[in-house]
């Protein structure tokens, strides 16, 4: 994996440069902004700071959502007396010198505004000492007033501990969130720099418990590996391209393990988390027959190109960036990827016509084995699905003329759609045929058993009593930080409702109960499946907590599928419980459970009688 930028800029940056303050024609040139708005950009701040100094090993450590403290230390260069002082005045920065250096900045920072900022708004304290020194400096610094510099022991590389942010700001404090959830950002932001820089050692702790301890000098796969478990890397691949003057690499997530949406997705831009939507259109492009277009795919993409290319300047936080080739960023990442999931071999038949042969996406053998068909076009389906055998001699045989007797449901429920029906059979080995009295219906056996299952698990809150299951072997689930931060608000309420989920470490959960209704389900898979209802749900009632309503729908992963070959018998029970729900017609989520035909309509088509 390649990534000269980042190396380019450590060697720069060991080097101990002078910090000057900015003429001022450069400094309003900068997008003004406030950098520091909560405790989780104080974190960004700091710790892409020490990236910049080249460290190896950069460990945070918060207390209270970072409210009560956030204490960044690394082994980076580390300052001089001289330059401790300067580093907390308002733009002040070693990292540029005149307006051209903006346009191929190299380095985290750049504004000189963070420090100054920070150290005016908390109790702030800086010790630094230079590498290959045994004696550093220590500032003191209340509420932007310098209180003590001191000649200090410390180890080489800063410290910098920041005390009760916003104490001096009563209006700012007040916007400040509760302890949890500032945490939550906090460890969004840090899980986002521990991909950023997966080579450089990072630890969190928060309140005095470690969270993540990353090892240092490790590939990217091993990062990816201890940040969202093993069985994460089954489903990416190695993505490594190189187009003009830009270098691709990374992992991309294989064309079955689709995702709702982009939480999944870390995009780098010379290592700097970033996004803009050019980059999103590459995506969609280089996945266009491989996915469907209202699905995303994971993606862990590393873009480094010249810095000069790129503007970074756009964003006050420097989240969103503007490329000066934005098409040729496009066409590098669609290729990219089609590159990735494409057959070599087929790569050199390329035609002189078609100028495009080459990034038509073909398959690999191996691949078709592992698809998903359901999240593909339905255009696709031909070509996977095997053709069916159809015996029509075994189809027109005699009936048995008992059969229809005991074929023949009756329904004893008040408000069932029928008063008998009767199974005839199956279409497409998924949907059940069955006869009534004045027609006949088809059965989504899918849709009516999200209908049960959903409807029997509400009844079963409600009378609570609801069956759970303890696992023999407690499963640990690893998830990446958004899904655990849904099921980090929603743990109370899964808790009093069958679930027995406890916080294990950093993102990982530890479960040792599931309700009954989940029993055949994965833990795993479970969790995944509440994280994104609990993620609708909030989006939805605007609030985070979840309703029992949402938990029953997660209950619908447990239905059927659509491969799953159900029995006679199956279907009639489903038909059967079907007509005991309060809402035969439709599944939770809207989608009809059976469709009438009369007979009535069919001979009107027929011209019979
Ligand atoms: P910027 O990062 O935009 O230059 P900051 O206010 O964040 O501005 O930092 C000011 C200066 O202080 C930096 O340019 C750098 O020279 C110095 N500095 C800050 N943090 C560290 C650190 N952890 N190690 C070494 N030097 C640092
Ligand atoms: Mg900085």
């Amino acid at each position: 994996m390649k990534c000269f930028v980042l190396k380019w800029y450590i060697t720069d940056m060991i080097e101990v440069k002078k910090i000057k303050l900015l003429p001022v024609n450069v400094a309003n040139k900068i997008a003004a902004g406030e950098v520091v708005d909560r405790p989780a950009s104080v974190v960004k701040e700091l710790v892409e700071n020490s990236f910049d100094a080249g460290a190896t090993q950069i460990d945070v450590d918060i207390v209270a959502g970072g409210r009560r403290l956030i204490s960044v230390r690394d082994n980076g260069s580390g300052m001089d007396r001289d330059n401790a002082l300067m580093s907390i005045e308002k733009q002040a920065t070693s990292k540029i010198n005149d307006i051209e250096d903006i346009e191929r900045i190299c380095t985290m920072g750049f504004r000189g505004e963070a420090l100054a900022a920070v150290a005016s708004v908390s109790r702030f304290r800086l010790q630094t000492c230079l590498e290959g020194q045994i004696e550093g400096t220590e500032l003191v610094i209340n509420g932007g007033q310098l209180v003590d510099v001191q000649v200090v022991g410390c180890p080489n590389g800063t410290t910098i501990d920041i005390r009760d942010l916003f104490y001096n700001l009563p209006a700012r404090k007040k916007f400040m969130r509760t302890a949890q959830t500032e945490q939550n950002h906090i460890r969004s932001c840090f899980f986002l720099q521990a991909l950023a820089h997966y080579q450089i050692g990072m630890g969190l702790r928060v309140d005095g418990k470690n969270i993540y301890r990353l090892p240092s000098g490790c590939a990217l796969q091993d990062r990816v590996h201890d940040l969202f478990g093993v069985e994460y890397m089954i489903n990416l691949k190695a993505i490594e391209f190189e187009y003009k003057t830009i270098n691709i690499s990374g992992f991309v997530g294989l064309p079955t393990c689709s995702r709702p949406d982009r939480s999944e997705q870390f995009v780098f831009i010379n290592h700097r988390p970033a996004s803009a939507s050019i980059i999103n259109i590459g995506v969609q492009d280089g996945y266009k027959g491989l996915m469907r277009s209202d699905r995303r795919p994971i993606l862990f993409l590393y873009i480094d190109m010249p810095p000069e290319q790129v503007d970074v300047n756009v964003h006050p936080a420097k989240k969103e960036v503007r490329f000066h080739f934005p098409d040729m960023v496009k066409n590098a990442i669609s290729e990219a990827i089609r590159n990735t999931f494409s057959n070599k071999v087929e790569l050199n038949a390329k035609s002189d016509d078609d100028p495009f042969a080459t990034f038509k996406p073909q398959l690999p053998k191996d691949t078709y084995s592992q698809l998903d068909i359901g999240s593909f076009d339905n255009s696709k389906k031909s070509s996977i699905y095997p053709k069916r055998e159809i015996n029509l001699e075994q189809s027109v045989g005699p009936v048995e003329e008992e059969q229809k007797e005991v074929d023949v449901l009756e329904s004893t429920v008040e408000g069932s759609p029928w008063k008998w029906c009767r199974y005839v059979g199956k279409i497409d080995n998924f949907y059940g045929i069955f006869e009534l009295e004045d027609g006949y219906f088809i059965m989504n056996p899918r849709a009516s058993h999200e209908r049960i299952l959903y409807e029997q698990y509400l009844k079963a809150i409600d009378n609570n009593k609801i069956e759970t299951q303890k696992l023999l072997i407690p499963e640990t689930v690893a998830m990446n930080f958004k899904e655990a931060e849904r099921i980090r608000t929603s743990m109370d309420f899964l808790n009093a409702h069958g679930f027995g989920i406890t916080e294990f470490d950093g993102n990982t959960f530890m479960v040792d109960e599931l309700p009954a209704f989940f029993a055949n389900t994965s833990p795993d898979e479970i969790l995944r499946e509440l994280s994104l209802e609990i993620e609708i749900s909030s989006s939805r009632n605007a609030k985070t907590a979840i309703s029992k309503e949402f938990v029953a729908k997660a209950v619908c992963y447990g239905a059927v599928r659509n491969d799953d070959n159900l029995s006679e018998a199956e279907m009639k029970s489903l038909v059967d419980n079907l007509a005991k729900t309060s809402m035969p017609y439709t599944s939770p989520s809207g989608k009809p459970t059976i469709i009438f035909h009369s007979l009535k309509e069919l001979n009107r088509k027929f011209f019979r009688k």
